[in-house]
């Protein structure tokens, strides 16, 4: 897939592009990224892309018409005519959140376009006519679009086809199934006296499997009980979180 950042600090990508999953994806040419420099798409000698906001106030404000010519330059400034494998995407603490889900569906476009937002934010109009979605990574305002871009792309990239060595251990990652991931030891079984579970170290492999989905569902239901109304049980699922909430009620 191809991804476009839009951004007044293209210097801020190429350390984390160059290393992880990201790399990987790139070298196994399955994600494509390119920065673009909003600057390059100014008027004037200044390379302006602020302006002060009508009204008043502190802060500065993304001018719309570099923005409107970046997404000129790549063929995409009408929304209507976007061909339909791409998404442009717009930072805001005010988005819809960034969540697993959102990933995978994104993962699996041809070309996703994100427009790095700055300072108070970007002239709303980008918002109203030229972007197809807002999203934030957050309840927390950073000072730029940037770090929310990043994470968005290396969510995307351990998700291209052959780019994590294997698949089923994204499949069994927090949120990708509707629960949160089993707990993980390694390396000595026991240290400074603290054990790892007994079944893990059993070789019994489908016991192991129930013990891991158990402790998933354990967790799920203490950390984030909210994810269990979406996520896809079994019977057998079912009734171990009936027991957690017997235990839970004999215990209050
Ligand atoms: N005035 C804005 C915040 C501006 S922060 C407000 O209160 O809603 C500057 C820019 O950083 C934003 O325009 C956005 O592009 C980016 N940003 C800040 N927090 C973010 C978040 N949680 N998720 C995604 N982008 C964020």
């Amino acid at each position: 897939m191809k991804l476009t950042l839009i951004t007044i600090f293209p210097e801020f990508f190429p350390g984390p592009f160059g290393d992880g999953m990201i790399r990987v994806a790139r070298e196994k040419g399955k994600l494509d990224v390119n920065v673009v420099n909003l600057r390059d798409f100014t008027d004037d000698p200044h390379k302006t892309v602020d302006d002060a906001p009508f009204g008043g106030g502190p802060g500065m404000v993304m001018k719309i018409e570099p923005v409107l010519r970046a997404f000129e330059s790549m063929g995409l400034a009408d929304r209507a005519a976007r061909p339909a494998g791409t998404r442009v995407l717009l930072t805001s603490p005010q988005g819809t959140r960034f969540t697993q889900s959102k990933a995978i569906e994104w993962a699996a476009l041809d070309h996703v376009v994100i427009m790095c937002g700055r300072y108070k934010g970007v002239d709303e109009r980008v918002a109203e006519h030229l972007v197809d979605e807002e999203f934030s990574i957050g309840d927390f305002v950073l000072s730029g679009g940037e770090p929310a871009a990043l994470v968005v792309t290396d969510a995307l990239a351990r998700l291209q086809p052959d780019v994590v060595g294997c698949f089923d251990s994204v499949e069994s990652d927090s949120f990708h199934s509707g629960l949160l991931d089993c707990a993980y030891y390694t390396r000595p079984a026991e240290f400074r006296g603290w054990a790892v579970p007994d079944v893990l170290m059993s070789g019994h492999h489908a016991n192991i499997a129930r013990a891991r989905r158990e402790e998933a569902l354990r967790r799920t239901f203490e950390r984030r009980p909210d994810l269990l109304e979406h996520a896809t049980l079994s019977d057998a699922d079912r009734k171990f979180l009936r027991a957690l909430e017997r235990e839970r009620g004999a215990r209050s």
